[in-house]
């Protein structure tokens, strides 16, 4: 029988659960998990901060794992049949319709309303939704890739870097720019990476703990700022000495603090770009200037929400052929039964990434 580790109700603890075996549908699987992940979201989704979430919830959006049983027929991007025991993971956004005014007119998949997010939007009563199981029942229709990268290297990248990707590719950077990095998390780690990749220059980071900027340095932020120590005004000195006066080229905030945002446009550069990701849960209002904080500096301001297959695909490619960012991340992992610890650690930033081994 699976054993699952569900949010039974927002701000409950996690609870391990025997759950009975699904029966399954045609062109459909059953994984068995190797490893997944807990992120920020997961901390908001134990938090009831995220809305639309259909508790009971068995979270972890992206896993990796070996197929064990296929129904009828599941194919790769290139037409190719998946067979039992293959080593897959899969995009959690399960049902983007490609029918809708979002899908075809705006061509903004991210906001298609159809689409459901398995850990997030699909709950425990929807299947074998979630990654903080043993096994994940991977409904018709969703997309997976195979996986050639080593599973941790892969995690270590795991949500974030998709979403990184997105971010990063939404903020336009041009060859030779600045690029200023808010947060030192998952999402802003993949970020500096993935950023140089683009062909910014130079990485600025400002975030915390301190391990988290070590690890930001890892990744290739050529200077870093702890946020702990260093108010706003000195956060702005800073940014402003490392741009000769001007500040950065393009902005990634990444931080899940709404004062961020302003910052965000405040450490911008006049006429230079800013990306919104790290706001996707509900943290509240902020307070700008529209005078002197946008309309004035002529600055770019974008929101970036979620991340679609092109992305997942990507950066499953990328860990691959060039794994050796993600292959020196640490990552601490911790079976169903310390999910709740898993959580507090990752709430209270003690881990740069934790993974879940059921
Ligand atoms: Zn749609
Ligand atoms: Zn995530």
């Amino acid at each position: 029988m699976p054993l699952v580790a569900v949010i039974p109700e927002p701000n409950r603890p996690v609870e391990v659960r025997e759950v009975a075996e699904p029966d399954l549908e045609r062109n459909s699987a059953l994984l068995e998990v190797e490893v997944s992940e807990v992120c920020g979201t997961d901390v908001y989704l134990q938090q009831g901060r995220l809305a639309g979430v259909p508790y009971p919830l068995v979270p972890g959006h992206v896993s990796v794992g070996r197929l064990q049983k296929i129904r009828g027929e599941l194919l790769d991007l290139d037409g190719k049949l998946f067979n039992e025991g293959d080593r897959i993971t899969f995009l959690d956004v399960h049902r983007t319709c490609n029918a809708c005014w979002y899908c075809l007119v705006a061509k903004a998949g991210t906001r298609c309303p159809h689409r459901k997010v398995y850990g997030i939007t699909y709950g425990l009563d929807d299947g074998l939704c979630g990654g903080w199981s043993t096994h994940i029942y991977l409904k018709p229709g969703t997309r997976c890739i195979r996986l050639d990268a080593e599973p941790e290297t892969f995690m270590a990248g795991g949500c974030a870097l998709p979403t990184a990707l997105h971010a990063v590719e939404r903020g336009d950077i041009n060859i030779g720019n600045t690029v200023l990095v808010l947060g030192s998390g998952p999402v802003g780690i993949n970020a500096i990476v993935v950023a140089q990749m683009r062909g910014a220059l130079r990485v600025l980071c400002i975030g915390a703990p301190e391990r988290r900027l070590d690890a930001a340095h890892a990744a290739g932020a050529i200077a870093t700022l702890n946020i702990e120590t260093h108010d706003e005004a000195q956060r702005l000195k800073w940014v402003l000495e490392q741009t000769s006066g001007r500040g950065a080229d393009v902005t990634i905030e990444a931080t899940g603090a709404p004062e961020a945002v302003t910052q965000a446009m405040r450490f911008t550069r006049d006429a230079g770009t800013v990306v919104i990701v790290g706001q996707y849960t509900d943290h509240g209002s902020t307070e700008f200037n529209p005078h002197l904080d946008l309309n004035k500096k002529h600055l770019d301001v974008r929101g970036c929400w979620g991340s679609e297959f092109s992305h997942f695909y990507r950066a499953a490619r990328i860990i691959e052929h060039r794994p050796e960012p993600w292959a020196q991340m640490k990552m601490i992992s911790y079976g169903l039964e310390q999910a709740n610890e898993a959580l507090a650690d990752v709430s209270e930033g003690r881990v740069i990434k934790a993974l879940i081994r059921p």
